[in-house]
């Protein structure tokens, strides 16, 4: 089951999945960090899909096309803000998660990569960050065999390093 998950310092962008998940903000209209560098190497048609979607609520996601990415689909989704952690954040981080995997299953998409939600310009702290998302992914992957593929797309050394802790955390069982 963790041979499905991988962990690699990578620019989301290039992955050849059946989709990869963007962290966006509730417009879905594009914006800084993983959310342009998305829009940018799709190209517009993205942007004019998206105008159609009516926005996304913290912790739900929504499906688009992948236009000029190499991956086939997008899961845009929206991680919470960090105000000190005492207003959802963890539950929301955790149904970002459960809502890409439900896509995902529905769709059909059984490649997936996701960038680390919320750790850039939200300021989530990247250590629980890691752990939600490892939590919510070896769940899905115990659940359900749908998933074939989950790439951890690590932009910045921090979120790297945090990954591969977790991972080599995981593998000798502590918690
Ligand atoms: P959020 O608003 O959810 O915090 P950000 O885009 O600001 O989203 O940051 C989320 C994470 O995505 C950060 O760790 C950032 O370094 C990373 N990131 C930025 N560009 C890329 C990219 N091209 N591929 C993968 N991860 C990226």
């Amino acid at each position: 089951m963790m041979g499905k998950i991988e962990i690699l310092k990578t620019d989301i962008t290039t992955l050849a999945v059946d989709a990869i998940v963007n962290a966006a903000n509730s417009s879905l209209l594009g914006g800084g960090g993983v959310d342009g560098a998305i829009h940018r190497a799709a190209g517009p048609g993205l942007l004019d899909e998206c105008r159609l979607l009516g926005g996304c609520k913290t912790g739900q996601a929504k499906l688009t096309r992948g236009y000029k990415l190499p991956a086939k689909q997008i899961i845009h989704t929206v991680g919470p803000v960090w105000y000190g952690g005492q207003n959802g954040e963890p539950e929301l981080l955790a149904s970002c998660y459960r809502s890409c995997f439900a896509i995902a299953r529905s769709h059909n998409l059984r490649t997936l990569a996701f960038p680390a939600i919320s750790c850039g310009v939200y300021r989530f702290p990247v250590d629980l960050a890691v752990k939600i998302a490892m939590r919510e992914t070896t769940a899905e992957l115990k659940r359900d065999d749908a998933i074939q593929q989950v790439i951890f797309a690590c932009f910045d050394e921090a979120v790297y390093a945090a990954y591969l802790r977790a991972e080599k955390e995981h593998s000798l069982g502590v918690d």
